[in-house]
């Protein structure tokens, strides 16, 4: 048996970063800079007992694998896979695992009832569970399952509303030996997450150690061209005022799903000292947790 260890594979929103056709200098300067490049969120959970699970499907998913076996060098195929929401970035590497690259055998896919649904009703995904490889599992809301047997930890699916025009959304609670890690990439507001409670009570009932929050904007000013209503996300800054600075015993909060307009894409900007100085930080890809609390 080993830990169960969770690591960080992409921390950029859908589109990426760069995001294609953007020649704005927020984009210019990260494709003169690899350093700065950034995958669509993703995680990697290995289990107390070798087994691997994916959490998302992202198109770079080649390149994500080579991150997670440098951070936790692990072999095999995938054990399974989780999906949150049926968004672009979310799953647009489900392909992947068919016969054209892969070519997986029976992967279970964990996700609602309402995304399981969809996989019946987009036919390149029901071609992909008719040929069997994928095999969905579909969870309860707020009731943990574990990903695999004997895998060592279990995952929380907690339901967050977020724009449902293709599936529900959840964010997910993974719960290791007396260490949870909340990932929730994507939420329309804090109202309607929090419903009444606030940022910080609400990760106390849960019992988080770590938080991996959406991070998808810094502040309504980014989007001049765009309608921010349509694409709603409670912004960093806003996050930042109703955090305050961190206080001892406060979870580490680290915020990721990061659009390419965002400043702190850019880690010399002031927004991200602003975030550092408040005792916040910016997830990384290649950061990786042990769950496991001696
Ligand atoms: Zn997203
Ligand atoms: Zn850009
Ligand atoms: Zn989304």
């Amino acid at each position: 048996m080993r830990d169960v260890r969770v690591t960080v594979l992409g921390t950029a929103q859908d589109g990426g970063v760069p995001q294609p056709g953007c020649a704005r200098e927020c984009c210019l300067r990260v494709r003169a800079n690899d350093a700065l490049r950034r995958h669509p969120v993703s995680l990697g959970i290995v289990g107390a007992d070798g087994s691997t699970h994916l959490i998302e499907a992202s198109r770079t998913m080649g390149e994500q694998f080579e991150i997670w076996h440098s951070a936790d060098p692990v072999d095999g195929p995938l054990t399974s896979l989780s999906i949150t929401h049926a968004h672009l970035g979310h799953v647009d590497g489900l392909g992947l695992f068919g016969k054209e690259a892969m070519g997986a055998k029976n992967l279970t896919l964990h996700c609602s009832e309402s995304f399981a649904a969809l996989i019946e009703n987009n036919p390149p995904w029901h071609e992909l569970r008719k040929q069997e490889v994928i095999s969905p599992n579909t969870w309860t809301s707020n009731k943990s399952f574990e990903p695999s047997p004997g895998c060592g930890f279990t995952i929380n699916p907690i339901p967050v509303p977020h724009r449902d025009e293709l599936s529900d959304n959840h964010a997910l609670l993974i719960e290791g030996v007396g260490c949870n890690l909340l990932f929730l990439p994507d939420h329309d507001s804090w109202s309607e997450t929090l419903r009444g409670s606030t940022i910080r009570k609400w990760l106390t009932e849960l019992n988080v150690d770590i938080a991996l929050l959406d991070g998808t904007f810094w502040d309504a000013d980014e989007l001049p061209h765009r309608d921010l209503s349509e694409i709603p996300h409670p912004t960093v800054r806003e996050s930042l005022e109703m955090l305050g600075d961190r206080k001892e015993g406060d979870p580490d909060i680290r915020f990721l799903h990061l659009n390419h307009t965002n400043p702190l894409c850019n880690p010399s900007s002031p927004e991200a000292a602003e975030l550092a100085s408040k005792g916040w930080a910016l997830a990384s890809e290649g950061d990786s947790f042990t769950l496991e609390r001696l």
